[in-house]
């Protein structure tokens, strides 16, 4: 693939979009009287926990293959609000505003006849085929779970009551909402010194999302000519992902304002005196030691980890708690009526992001169709492919692809990196993202 391919890849979202519209009067669903469950009538029923890329993804892509079944989307969050391109926004890259990254699942709810329920799910019953929320239960046919990320703090050495305090002061803004609102307050709001960001430690959404982040944050920083610096401390050796093209970037773009301190591994954040405490690798010595750094504000993005909805419902789940399925498909490993598809999935060797959830949401969409027809869905006949864009400057980008394939019956990915920073590859990244948010949604 060369750049060329990136940039077409970057407007085919958009191509996608317009090809694969699709209208129909929404159907109701009547409320249940209190404590009834609200049972499958004489449609057959999928629910889907998680209204984000990849349930709204799967529930148009259900509805596009499938125009008889009832979809239920349940959600307690009434806008969508995007993680991908709020990095942009935060580094006040030209053209960009809040009002790019909100969207209304109800709009699109309407044109792909789905519903859209604005409740949490606090349990899941699999032995009855019930979900519920606080104050209803309903029964469904196939259940897709597709509920994102939770934070962990408790990695950071953080019990409750700080972790609350970390949370509220310096938010991560790794989901999206207020956090987004309050992060970018700091930044304007910022008239100085050591701006620190953390790397999550374990597997976490988005790789290069803090790295990206960093960059464009230096980059403001750098332009209003502040004497200030961004210190990220990450516990790995080198970036987590396009290393050459992020270390690049900080060495040559951010000298003065951007300062990378691998092998950090944080231990402690005292959030009232501003100073977070982390082993590191001294070279000198040949041993790890303690250091302590004050900060003046902070972007603390934590662990990330599968909803806790996922465990407590006895749905299989690997050592660091991510959903497990059936290789090759989306499928629980433990019940076959439950699928999982997004950030939840720790079974394959893809990296948590958008652009996956939402290519094996359009994937699954239709392999669940399948199903409601009583065909066979096919698994791994189809199998996901990523692109993930970086800004490393306003008007610069690099990017990496990775495409599943399957060998000996396992899912592997390919891998291809493109690190050197230019001006086609932040075209193609602007393109991508108003391509796959238009797919969602219009
Ligand atoms: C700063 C940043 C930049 C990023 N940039 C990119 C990018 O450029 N490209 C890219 O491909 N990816 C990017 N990502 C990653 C991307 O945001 C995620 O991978 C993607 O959102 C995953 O989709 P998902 O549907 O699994 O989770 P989400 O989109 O988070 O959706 C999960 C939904 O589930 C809901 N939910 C949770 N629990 C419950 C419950 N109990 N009941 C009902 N609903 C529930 C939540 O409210 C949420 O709306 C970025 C992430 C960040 C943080």
């Amino acid at each position: 693939m060369n750049r060329r391919d990136l940039l077409k890849l970057g407007v085919l979202g958009t191509t996608v979009a317009l090809t694969n519209t699709y209208a129909s009067t929404p159907s109701q669903t009547t409320a249940p009287s209190t404590n009834a469950i609200n049972k499958v009538q004489n449609k057959k029923r999928v629910i889907i926990i998680g209204g984000g890329y990849a349930g709204l993804t799967v529930a148009k892509n259900i509805r596009l293959h499938d125009t008889t079944s009832e979809i239920l989307v349940f959600d307690p969050k009434n806008i969508f609000a995007s993680c991908p391109y709020s990095n942009l926004w935060f580094g006040n890259v030209k053209d960009t505003n809040y009002e790019q990254l909100i969207f209304s699942p109800l709009v699109s709810g309407a044109k792909y006849d789905y519903q859209v329920i604005n409740d949490k799910v606090v349990s899941i019953n699999k032995e009855k085929k019930t979900i519920s929320t606080l104050d209803k239960e309903y029964e469904y046919s196939i259940l897709v779970v597709a509920t994102g990320i939770e934070y962990d703090y408790s990695t950071y050495g953080l019990d409750e009551t700080t972790a609350k305090e970390c949370a509220t002061l310096y938010p991560a803004s790794y989901t999206g909402g207020y956090e987004q609102l309050s992060l970018k307050k700091k930044i304007e709001e910022f008239k100085g010194g050591t701006f620190v960001i953390t790397v999550p430690k374990g597997a976490y959404r988005c790789p290069p999302a803090p790295y990206e982040r960093a960059a464009l944050i230096a980059s403001y920083f750098k332009e209003k000519k502040l004497n200030a610096k961004v210190v990220i401390l990450d516990p790995r050796e080198k970036p987590t992902t396009k290393a050459k093209g992020f270390l690049e970037a900080f060495n040559t773009l951010y000298k003065d304002y951007i300062e990378y301190l691998p092998t950090s591994n944080i231990t402690n954040i005292d959030t009232k005196n501003k100073t977070i405490t982390y082993d590191t690798f001294d070279i000198a010595s040949k041993a790890f030691v303690q250091k302590k750094l004050n900060f003046d504000d902070a972007n603390i993005i934590p662990s990330n980890k599968a909803s806790s909805l996922i465990t407590k419902s006895g749905l299989a789940v690997n050592s660091q708690g991510w959903a497990r399925v059936k290789t090759p498909s989306f499928q629980s490993l433990n019940d076959e009526n439950i699928y999982l598809v997004g950030d939840v999935v720790g079974e394959y060797p893809f990296p948590k992001s958008a652009q996956m959830a939402h290519s094996s949401g359009i994937i699954l969409g239709e392999q669940i169709a399948k199903i409601l027809k009583g065909q066979n869905p096919q698994f791994g006949l189809k199998l996901p492919g990523n692109i993930c864009y970086s800004m490393v400057s306003p008007d610069t980008a690099i990017a990496v692809t990775h495409q599943a394939y399957l060998e000996n019956g396992e899912v592997k990915v390919k891998t291809e990196l493109f690190e050197d920073a230019d001006n086609i590859t932040a075209v193609s990244t602007k393109s991508w993202y108003f391509g796959i948010t238009q797919n969602i949604f219009e």
